[in-house]
């Protein structure tokens, strides 16, 4: 009887990975066709400057719109995409998408022509072989103006082959383009990032700015970060600002520039007449 039982539990626990195994497999390939069909899209939030309240650029977030679940956000699919590569071929995907949007805005004469996009890219692109030189490929058949594309690596990407990421990222500034790191505060961030990486922009992560709600603990830190900026050359860029009170709290240190719901949300199409004075009237009060 014991050995039934045992038996049971095994054959229970058996099935529970065989679904698991069937749902990967079938988000594999579900991802393969996403890639063949195109059913990525891209949604842009705005980023602005926290002092003159106006829109700066954006960051070009990715969507996936599912055929049967409908839109899907980076965290339910973006690990999948990193794991088996087909990252890779998404990104050139984005990056066209996006130099093309920057082309239209500039053709069009439109408010936004001096906007910047920024682009978030695995680390796989800085030290995977032959992939550097592809994305260098990429960039420059595509960008008129490199300056206006800021590409955004979090640390993960400097975690396996830091010299070799370091060396490809230097290699990218040649280009023109702007670096930025990503969620800054939420790994190990040491300070090197700060000094020895050629980032124009650090981007504080977002778990981190929600510190800044109710509480001042954090607030001398990115005090400090952003007087740092001022000596190291780089600009500090606040995500997820959620409330009036910790938008009014960053201004106050200086923060320069900041995203957030509070501010605008990612939308699919950049609406030429939002801005951020008429979307925080508050700001400046
Ligand atoms: P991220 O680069 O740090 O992007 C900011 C994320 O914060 C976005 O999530 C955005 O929708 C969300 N966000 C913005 N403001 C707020 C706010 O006020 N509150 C809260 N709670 N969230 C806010 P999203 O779009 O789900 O993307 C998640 C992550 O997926 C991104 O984090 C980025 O690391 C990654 N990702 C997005 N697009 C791409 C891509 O094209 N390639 C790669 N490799 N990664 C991407
Ligand atoms: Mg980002
Ligand atoms: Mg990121
Ligand atoms: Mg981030």
């Amino acid at each position: 009887q014991a050995k039934s039982l045992g038996r049971g539990r095994y054959v229970f626990f058996d099935e529970s990975m065989r679904e698991q195994l069937i749902a990967s497999m079938t988000l594999e390939q579900e991802l393969r066709v996403a890639i063949v069909e195109n059913q990525f899209e891209l949604h842009y939030q705005q980023i602005s400057d926290l002092m003159l309240s106006n829109t700066i650029g954006f960051e070009a977030l990715l969507r996936w719109n599912h055929p049967t679940k409908g839109l899907l956000t980076p965290s339910e699919f973006l690990f999948m995409a990193e794991e088996t590569g087909m990252i890779l071929e998404i990104e050139t995907w984005v990056i066209a998408e996006v130099c093309s949007q920057l082309k239209s805005w500039l053709d069009s004469e439109d408010e936004h022509k001096n906007a910047f996009i920024g682009v978030n890219l695995s680390g796989r692109h800085l030290t995977q072989a032959n992939q550097l030189c592809k994305l260098i490929g990429l960039i420059k058949e595509h960008t008129i103006e490199p300056e206006r594309l800021i590409l955004e690596f979090n640390e993960s990407a400097f975690s396996k082959n830091n010299e070799l990421a370091l060396k490809g990222l230097r290699k990218l500034k040649e280009l023109g383009v702007k670096l930025a790191l990503d969620d800054y505060g939420a790994g190990q961030s040491s300070f090197n990032f700060l000094h020895n990486y050629p980032f124009e922009f650090i981007k504080l992560d977002r778990s981190f700015i929600r510190t800044l709600n109710g509480s001042d603990i954090n607030l001398a830190l990115v005090k400090a970060l952003h007087e740092l900026g001022g000596k190291f050359g780089y600009r500090l860029v606040a995500e997820g600002i959620e409330s009036e009170e910790v938008l009014q709290k960053l201004m106050k240190v200086g923060c320069d520039f900041g995203q957030g719901y509070h501010i605008s949300r990612p939308e699919k199409i950049v609406n030429q007449s939002d801005n951020i004075e008429r979307l925080v009237p508050k700001a400046r009060a």
